[in-house]
């Protein structure tokens, strides 16, 4: 028989979730928007404390809106971490606008604000920065937003990662003047695919609801004076939302104990680091990541190979944005200097990337499966 798989972060589903789909279909809401939009987004809004939401179908489609409803526009310059998925800054050049990457600090693996101070050094008339708390872990909050602050620029913050993560208390996506989460499939809840906005500002999030409905103006006639977009998310995708909200807190718990068990596992392996955990913040930690020691004869692949034969899902730490062929015409900098006057910089970024990977953080894994993971990491490390 073959082994049973063990997932990096697979979707978990209650039950809950049907109960909405089904009302939707039971009522014939299931053409786009209808009750289970509207609810969702209130109930996201009243969970992560913001004033205003807007669900759309992704992720990608909120941070796109986000720039889009702020302005920004051709040859705009764009802060954004180098180390992220590409979503993150991918729609910074579908408006034409020209993204600067920020390397990581190596307390957070975010965004560094020294990094960032000297960002604005180099580019003052930038009009945005795009702030990611990668793998649930958030930023140096209260830094970041002091920056942009003080240079009056407008902070979205790419909590796709991080939602239920809070910082000082409060939770990210929720420091900025926009944040958006995604509910990918592999992300801690998930519709199958969709996205949402918020804001303390709702001005914000009804004029990215408006744009992302095709941006129709108020007359019979169909009428437009802006470019719109077809990116609302569907009342049946809303309803498996609703149901995953529930269990949030669950899966946030769960995930953090995930964390907890690895970091005790290989504690006496000094080879072994996990990654970084902000001490002013709870993190949901979404994936639990190590880096190894760059004097230890094991490598990231070596691990991610050995798990594979056991049929285990693991995978690399994002490789940087600054490093990838489609970005290269870009500027990245450093707490050091930038790329443009020195290209082979150095980073944490990509430090990061060749000595991480991210270890399997499924909320289904047992306590066998766990015991199986680490049996086969500490036996790499210690023979
Ligand atoms: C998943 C993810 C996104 C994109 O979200 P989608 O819903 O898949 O479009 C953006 N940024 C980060 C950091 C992500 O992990």
């Amino acid at each position: 028989m073959a082994k049973k798989r063990i997932y990096l972060s697979s979707p978990t589903m209650h039950g809950e979730e049907q109960e909405f789909v089904k009302e939707a279909f039971d009522t014939n809401w299931v053409a786009p928007l209808g009750p289970n939009v509207n609810a969702f987004e209130q109930e996201m809004a009243a969970y992560t404390g913001a004033a205003g939401a807007s669900a759309l179908s992704a992720g990608t489609a909120a941070i796109h809106m986000a720039l889009k409803v702020l302005g920004i526009g051709k040859g705009d310059v764009v802060f954004v971490s180098s180390l992220t998925f590409a979503a993150t800054c991918n729609p910074i050049v579908y408006e034409n606008a020209t993204p600067v990457f920020i390397d990581s600090d190596e307390d957070t693996w975010n965004m560094s604000p020294v990094a960032l101070r000297k960002a604005f050094e180099k580019y003052p008339e930038a009009k945005a920065v795009i702030l990611v708390h990668l793998y649930g872990n958030p930023a140096k909050l209260d830094e970041i937003v002091e920056i942009c602050k003080e240079h009056n620029v407008p902070l979205i913050e790419d909590a796709a990662e991080s939602l239920s993560s809070t910082y000082k208390g409060k939770q990210t996506g929720t420091f900025g003047k926009i944040g958006i989460y995604s509910f990918n499939g592999n992300k801690i809840i998930t519709t199958s695919g969709g996205g949402m906005m918020v804001s303390q500002d709702p001005s914000l999030t009804q004029k990215a609801t408006f744009l992302a409905t095709q941006a129709r103006d108020p007359a019979r006639h169909y009428q437009h004076s802006q470019i719109g977009y077809n990116y609302r998310m569907s009342n049946v995708t809303a309803g498996i939302g609703r149901g995953q909200l529930l269990h949030l807190e669950e899966h946030k718990a769960i995930k953090k104990a995930i964390y907890q068990q690895y970091k005790e596992a290989f504690a006496d392996i000094p080879e072994i680091t996990m990654n970084p955990l902000n001490p002013d913040a709870d993190a949901n930690c979404w994936l639990s990541g190590m880096v190894i020691d760059r004097e230890s004869p094991v490598t990231p692949d070596m691990v991610m190979d050995a798990l594979d034969a056991e049929n285990i899902e693991s995978r690399p730490v994002w490789k940087p944005m600054h490093l990838q062929p489609v970005f290269a015409e870009y500027d990245f900098i450093t707490e050091k200097g930038s790329k443009e006057d020195t290209p082979d910089i150095a980073s944490v970024a990509e430090d990061v990337f060749n000595r991480g990977l991210c270890l399997p953080s499924d909320i289904k894994n047992t306590a066998e499966d766990m015991e199986l993971i680490i049996g086969i990491i500490r036996k790499l490390f210690r023979g």
